[in-house]
């Protein structure tokens, strides 16, 4: 069993981009720069909002953060997202989610400019990407691509079950794991709460997503042996073995299922260092006019 360490794929991917970004300034380029809104005083995301500005700056981003009020109104939040479409100085435009009951994540998503959207959220984005052309691919499912990638894991022809149908997780990435691309060509099964038999289901996976966000909720009796395992869950459950009292676990039951597997992605320290980098990753390649012009 081998683990695919989020962590060093992180520092060799931020490595690459902080190169890219000198060579930017060099060049006499501007720095990218990623604005990140953030509505009301929700604490996780603050500690998210505060990580993604922290690592900008390790790679030599510019980054504009945008903190507004709870009674934030939605036709605000959408002239703010208009008047930073209009913005040149800044390449990729986040709003950080979930928002206040009172505003429409759909509307938010569909207001931000498509050419900005560096979360991959947008339809436009989507819809290319289903369809293979050049997009911003979400950074979840991306960071998962990428460590694929890095491992030379064949997904070709493989099995490979992802569990979980989310806008941001599961959906696309069931997309890139099906497309013909590598990786990719997966002849993939998508589980939600509905499927039936899903023990059976997934224990015929070579390749298993797990996105389904119930903590430990994949234990060995539905791996195969020799399967590639991929947790994207995140949990903090209470724990008396650490100083904070707390730890994080995943959707998978690593202890036991770790044993059978020829990869898998530990919790903490595997998919979720990713994310954040890829975020990076795609403001890179909207200050690069790479994917759009
Ligand atoms: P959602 O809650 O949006 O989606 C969960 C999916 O799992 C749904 O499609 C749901 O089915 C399905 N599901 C839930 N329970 C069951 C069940 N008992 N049997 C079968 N299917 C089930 O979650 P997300 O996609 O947003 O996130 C999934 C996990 O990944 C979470 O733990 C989240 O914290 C984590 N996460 C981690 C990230 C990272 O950076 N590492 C980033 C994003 C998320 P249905 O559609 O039928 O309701």
């Amino acid at each position: 069993m081998e683990l695919i360490d989020g962590k060093k794929i992180n520092l060799e991917v931020r490595a690459e981009i902080a190169k890219e970004v000198n060579e930017m300034v060099a060049r006499g380029e501007k720095r990218p720069n990623l604005a990140v809104i953030i509505v009301g005083d929700d604490g996780a995301s603050a500690t998210y909002v505060a990580s993604k500005v922290k690592t900008c700056k390790e790679v030599g981003f510019e980054s504009t953060d945008i903190q507004l009020p709870d009674s934030t109104t939605e036709a605000e939040l959408l002239a703010k997202i208009e008047e930073i479409n209009q913005n040149n100085d800044i390449d990729g435009l986040i709003v950080q989610l979930p928002l206040p009951k009172h505003i429409s994540e759909d509307k938010v998503i569909e207001a931000i400019d498509f050419k900005k959207d560096v979360d991959g959220f947008h339809p436009i984005n989507t819809g290319r990407m289903a369809m293979g052309f050049t997009s911003y691919l979400p950074a979840t499912p991306a960071g998962i691509i990428e460590l694929l990638k890095r491992y030379n894991i064949d997904t070709e022809g493989k099995d490979c079950v992802v569990l979980g149908r989310s806008n941001i997780v599961g959906t696309p990435i069931s997309l890139l794991m099906s497309r013909k691309a590598k990786p990719g060509n997966a002849t993939v099964t998508i589980c939600h709460s509905r499927t039936k038999n899903l023990k059976e289901v997934c224990s015929r996976a070579d390749i298993l997503i797990a996105a389904i966000g119930q903590c430990e909720f994949v234990t060995a009796d539905m791996v195969k042996e020799g399967a590639v395992v991929i947790d994207v869950g995140i949990h903090r459950v209470k724990s008396d073995k650490t100083k904070s009292g707390w730890k994080l676990k995943g959707d998978v039951k690593f202890d036991e299922v770790a044993p059978k597997c020829s990869f898998i992605t530990p919790v903490p320290g595997g998919v979720g260092p990713m994310t954040i980098i890829s975020l990076l990753k795609n403001t890179l390649l909207a200050a690069q006019n790479k994917i759009y012009n």
